[in-house]
């Protein structure tokens, strides 16, 4: 089967074609035409939807797909595969009945689920612990969190945890969601180039002379986040991802200082910027939804 997969996020919609079969690991996944295209959220609602059919409209021209998979920001009941909540990352998208829109438009099955579960559905079922509880965070322009318990794929077993606004510094910076403080704003990209002043982040964590308390600072704040995930959930594992767990200069130090019990239960997630697309792609194949 030929999956058109999509991944919304604040600044790029990625795009890949999976092509996959149901109760196939992630692994086996084939992924061809692996792209990426902005966003527009600054440009409002109808322009994001107007990038979003561009981007499954191509996908759709070049390798004719049976199914369409999406893995969006925002919080996303997974039954309807409606956007029950979104900050303004995404303008006018809370309340947005994506499934719905993108089926009637395309006349094809489609499901919708949320970034961070997608993410965190690709890693574990492409994992080493498939029938063990896992924690995924995704580190990108926020943090995403999601949470997998005991192999299982529905909507009771697999939790986006809002994980990037647990409050982190009291009064501490304003977030996207309203609040003060949250995690997200000291666990990000955004808030690495915030802090160092400098937009290249390769060159941020490259250069410990010049930036390393904001480097000890991020990740003392991830080691936090993390640990608070594993007490929230008792989780078995956690795997962390994201575009910011692929620049160089950070991770061994970052697990090197976690307490001892958890430095062999986090691992870095294994399919970069693709797993939000496969992850999709793989819940639209194994999923159990009770109104899809
Ligand atoms: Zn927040």
């Amino acid at each position: 089967m030929k999956l058109a997969c999509i991944d919304v996020g604040g600044t790029t919609i990625k795009r890949l074609c999976a092509t996959a079969e149901k109760g196939a690991p992630v692994s086996s996944y084939g992924c061809d035409g692996y792209g990426f295209s902005p966003t527009g959220a600054k440009q409002g609602f109808e322009a994001i939807k107007g990038n979003i059919y561009a981007s499954i409209e191509g996908l759709l021209a070049e390798f004719g797909c049976d199914a369409i998979a999406v893995s969006t920001a925002g919080t996303v009941d997974w039954d309807s595969g409606k956007v029950t909540y979104a900050t303004d990352a995404l303008p006018g998208f809370t309340g947005y009945d994506f499934r719905a829109d993108i089926a009637d438009r395309y006349g094809l099955p489609v499901r919708v689920i949320n970034d961070a579960a997608a993410a965190a559905i690709a890693e574990h079922f492409n994992g080493a612990y498939p029938d063990e509880s896992e924690i995924v965070l995704t580190i990108g322009t926020g943090l995403g969190g999601a949470f997998v318990s005991g192999g299982k794929l529905d909507s009771d077993s697999v939790k986006d945890l809002r994980i990037g606004h647990v409050e982190y510094v009291r009064d501490g910076h304003i977030c996207k969601c309203g609040k003060r403080g949250c995690i997200e704003q000291y666990v990000s990209a955004t808030a690495m180039r915030r802090d160092s002043g400098n937009g290249d982040l390769d060159a941020v964590f490259a250069d410990r002379a010049a930036y390393g308390g904001q480097i000890d600072a991020f990740e003392e704040a991830l080691r936090w986040i993390t640990v608070k995930a594993f007490d929230m959930t008792g989780a078995a594992h956690a795997v962390i991802g994201g575009g910011v767990t692929e620049i160089a200069g950070w991770w061994d130090d970052f697990v090197q200082k976690l307490p001892p019990v958890y430095v062999k239960r986090v691992r870095k997630a294994s399919l970069g910027n693709r797993a939000g697309a496969l992850g999709a792609a793989y819940a639209a194949l194994n999923g159990v939804f009770a109104r899809q």
